[in-house]
């Protein structure tokens, strides 16, 4: 396949100075885009930016809580470059809680103001810079395979990326009459700095959970994954593709453990 599938197209990607963000940006580079890497980790965002290579990738400091920043964020790609074609809302956090009946509201309505706020940001900022210069841009959201089950994450993270997913159907269809295709991919565990610190697990043990609870053996869940499913969505390949849920997850979602475990059981 061409290592050129995003050729003179501009990203922004929020969250990039690490884990599955950072992974996207390099793909998207090494792939012909200009990225705008836009997070709260200014030293690790510039750090990445520099090792990808100045006329490819620049970092701006933004956090996606705040309006403004995501809307300031958006404007530089398209003053710098000129354009923007591709918005990737990756930014997202978990914060532990065993139970709902442990439920901490403070922390909750963090973590809605990051993933749930901030993904409407970034859509409406992206969307409408898109509308504005004509562009039939492609916007990718990051949910998880917490979008569309429950048991994988604590309440108020499996209530965000719920969300996240209706973000993008809400969007896939607002924007839809523009050209723009809204799309999520959602992966099962990864061992990122989030992914390990909200499991309290080391990135080995992370990626034998994920393993463990994956359908599809010998393979394990990368960065580089994710990253390759959003290089699908921002390119031209998925052209009439809009509003989808990508779910990266080697299969199990589509599998209720309880129900195999009783077959099998049953068939010994
Ligand atoms: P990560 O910790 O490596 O990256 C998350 C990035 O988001 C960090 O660079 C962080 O600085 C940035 N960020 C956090 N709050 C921000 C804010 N307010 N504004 C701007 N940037 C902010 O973790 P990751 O696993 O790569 O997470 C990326 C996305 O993937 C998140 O949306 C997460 O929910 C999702 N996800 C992760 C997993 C997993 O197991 N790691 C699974 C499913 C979905």
């Amino acid at each position: 396949m061409s290592k050129t599938r995003l050729e003179g197209k501009v990203a922004i990607i929020t969250g990039a100075a690490s884990g599955i963000g950072e992974a996207t940006a390099r793909l998207f580079t090494s792939n012909g885009a200009i990225v705008v890497i836009a997070d709260i980790q200014d030293k690790l965002g510039i750090a990445v930016a520099a090792s990808i290579g100045a006329d490819k990738c620049s970092y701006v400091h933004c956090d996606v809580t705040d309006e403004a920043q995501v809307e300031s964020a958006v404007h530089y790609p398209v003053s710098k470059h000129g354009r923007l074609d591709i918005m990737y809302s990756n930014a997202g956090v978990a914060i532990l809680s065993p139970s709902i009946l442990e439920l901490n509201m403070g922390d909750f309505d963090k973590v809605m103001s990051v993933n749930v706020r901030g993904t409407a940001a970034a859509l409406k900022h992206a969307g409408r810079a898109m509308v504005a210069a004509g562009i039939r841009g492609s916007i990718i959201c990051t949910g998880s395979i917490a979008s569309c089950q429950s048991g994988y994450g604590p309440a108020g993270y499996v209530t965000s990326k719920h969300a996240v997913l209706g973000l993008v159907r809400a969007a896939a269809a607002d924007l839809g009459r523009h050209g723009i295709r809204v799309n999520c991919v959602s992966p099962s565990g990864v061992a990122t700095p989030m992914g390990c610190e909200a499991t309290r697990m080391t990135p080995e043990e992370m990626e034998q959970l994920t393993a463990a609870i994956s359908c599809l053996k010998g393979a394990v869940l990368k960065a580089n994954h994710v990253a390759a499913a959003a290089l699908f969505l921002a390119s031209d390949e998925s052209e009439f593709i809009s509003g989808h849920n990508l779910v990266i997850d080697g299969g199990s979602t589509v599998v209720n453990p309880t129900t195999l475990q009783i077959f099998e059981q049953a068939s010994n």
